[in-house]
């Protein structure tokens, strides 16, 4: 198994959180913002981000899965959704990247159907050519290609979420 040099360095992923976190404070401006992560990957991300936000805020997470080792399953599964009431709430949902879209998309129209005040969502990474159903995002981090990575939250089959840079990932050399 083979962590390759990073993708984007912590320096780079630092620098890119601050900038979006300076455009979700603009953008609320006078709101107060219900931000959720979906874990596990977007755990770091959110930690990040959250911090950098200047507007107040409370947060909740939504656990789902949907991907077995480097492979879509198409299946999502929650495990644990936002907590009570959302209707005055605008939600920001936070995931760590955008594949098929698929997660994102079953995750987006449950929260919906709860009817929230607004929702935006913001997306560490989005590997925007695997995109098999069409998800609106408003915040993105970078864009990138098909490879599978890891770190900075990221696993394969449960590692290297600590790592604090992004690195493609191959299973053999
Ligand atoms: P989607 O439903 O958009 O196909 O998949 C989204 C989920 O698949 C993400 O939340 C993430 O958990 C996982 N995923 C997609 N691409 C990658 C990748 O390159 N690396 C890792 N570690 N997980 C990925």
């Amino acid at each position: 198994m083979i962590v390759g040099k990073p993708l984007f360095t912590t320096h780079q992923i630092q620098n890119r959180v601050q900038e979006l976190a300076g455009r979700i404070s603009h953008d609320y401006a006078k709101k107060e913002l219900l931000v959720v992560g979906i874990l596990k990957g977007a755990f770091m991300f959110f930690s990040d981000l959250v911090r950098n936000i200047e507007v107040p805020l409370t947060l909740d997470f939504i656990i789902a899965s949907s991907y077995m080792k480097t492979q879509s399953t198409g299946e999502v599964k929650v495990f644990y959704d936002i907590r009570g009431d959302i209707s005055e709430s605008h939600v920001l949902l936070v995931e760590d990247i955008v594949d098929t879209g698929i997660t994102l998309n079953h995750i987006r129209e449950r929260v919906i159907a709860r009817g929230p005040k607004s929702l935006k969502i913001c997306s560490f990474l989005d590997k925007r050519e695997r995109r098999i159903v069409d998800v609106p995002m408003d915040y993105i981090g970078f864009e990138i290609p098909n490879e599978f990575v890891v770190g900075y939250g990221l696993d394969y089959e449960n590692r290297f979420r600590n790592l604090p840079y992004i690195s493609i990932f191959k299973k053999k050399a």
